[in-house]
């Protein structure tokens, strides 16, 4: 990918705590007490990583934006 990831956002009505984010990315999301995903730190991966996370998504409650705030996914 050639565009920086700045942003990280998970959408939490979509969100149905499958966790493949969580086991791909630990350091960047973790399930809350509703077992739905936070982002605790949008820089806890490298960006591939983070990418990597948010196509796992099932429901693809993650969206990446880059530094311009365009959506870089999905
Ligand atoms: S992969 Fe998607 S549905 Fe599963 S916990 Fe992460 S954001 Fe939620």
């Amino acid at each position: 990918m050639e565009k920086k990831i700045a942003k990280v956002v998970v959408d939490r009505e979509l969100c149905i705590g499958a966790a493949p984010c969580v086991v791909v990315a630990p350091k960047v999301f973790q399930l809350d007490n509703e077992n739905k995903a936070v982002v605790v730190d949008q820089h806890g991966a490298d960006d591939d990583t983070i990418l990597l996370a948010a196509q796992s998504c099932p429901v693809q409650a993650i969206s990446l934006f880059d530094e311009e705030g365009n959506q870089i996914y999905p």
